[in-house]
């Protein structure tokens, strides 16, 4: 894949200032787009994140903007198309835990993880359709998870969330594919960021035994699938759902 791969297209990363989207904004970034760095808080990070971009020859920006409030991320949709007057691409990364098991967890524990998860993806994909359409290109990745089709145990409100963001992917993806548009989803296993640190500290021997290729995966092992659903390489592909895991899910 050549380095102008994306050259001069706008690429929008939610939560970009660490952990996977990190990874995504910066390996879309050394491909030539020009990456609107996103997060909600860590605003040191996205602007470290944006710095080596530009360090290493490439365009970025650190953009705030909470995608699990409405006003918020329409705010930030419009000061990216004010800014750059188009979006080609748009990496729905942005997401949380807040795992308990499912008898006793909290009301708000499952909203929260729904509200970002879930409709936060749809919110930010209709918005950036409302652009493509009208732009007849471009190409939206949604950031689902295995537990999306394994479960998991004391993520009843994560997994239903990622779940529902490869229905989405599908049924929307279905609406665009004859307008130059392309949705796909990702679907990490268990990648070292600050989200599986918690797992990897309580559990971690257990869980690196179930993963055939021996090892947690990296955010740059999901950046590269990332990159190659962006670029053209990937022109015929859309609604699909790719997993990165090391072999968890075939064991
Ligand atoms: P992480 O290290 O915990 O980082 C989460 C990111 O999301 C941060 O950049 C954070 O930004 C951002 N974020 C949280 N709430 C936000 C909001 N309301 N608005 C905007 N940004 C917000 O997580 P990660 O491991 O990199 O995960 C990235 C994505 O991959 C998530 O969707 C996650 O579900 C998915 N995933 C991860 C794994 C894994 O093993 N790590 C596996 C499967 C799927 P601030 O710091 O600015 O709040």
């Amino acid at each position: 894949m050549s380095d102008a791969q994306l050259r001069d297209k706008i690429a929008l990363v939610t939560g970009a200032g660490r952990g996977i989207g990190a990874a995504i904004a910066t390996r879309l970034g050394a491909h030539g787009a020009q990456v609107i760095v996103n997060y909600r808080s860590s605003a040191e990070e996205a602007e470290a994140v944006a710095a080596s971009i530009r360090a290493a020859g490439g365009h970025a920006t650190p953009m705030q903007g909470d995608m699990a409030d409405a006003e918020s991320t329409e705010a930030l949709f419009k000061a990216v198309l004010d800014e750059h007057g188009t979006l080609d691409l748009l990496i729905n990364n942005a997401g949380i835990v807040k795992d308990g098991l499912l008898a006793s967890m909290r009301e708000p524990d499952w909203q929260k993880v729904i509200d970002l998860n879930l409709t936060g993806v749809m919110r930010s994909t209709r918005l950036a359709l409302r652009h493509m359409l009208r732009a007849r290109t471009g190409s939206i990745v949604n950031l689902a998870s295995i537990q999306a089709i394994r479960g998991g145990r004391g993520q009843a409100n994560y997994a239903a969330a990622k779940a529902g963001v490869l229905g989405l992917t599908r049924a929307a993806a279905l609406e665009v594919a004859d307008r130059g548009v392309r949705i796909n989803a990702v679907l990490p296993g268990f990648i070292s960021t600050d989200m599986t640190q918690v797992i990897q500290r309580r559990a971690g021997d257990q869980v690196l035994a179930q993963i055939p290729m021996g090892r947690f995966g990296v955010p740059e092992d999901v950046a590269g699938l990332v990159l190659f659903l962006c670029s053209d390489d990937s022109a015929y592909i859309t609604g699909q759902s790719f997993t990165v895991d090391g072999g968890l899910s075939i064991a």
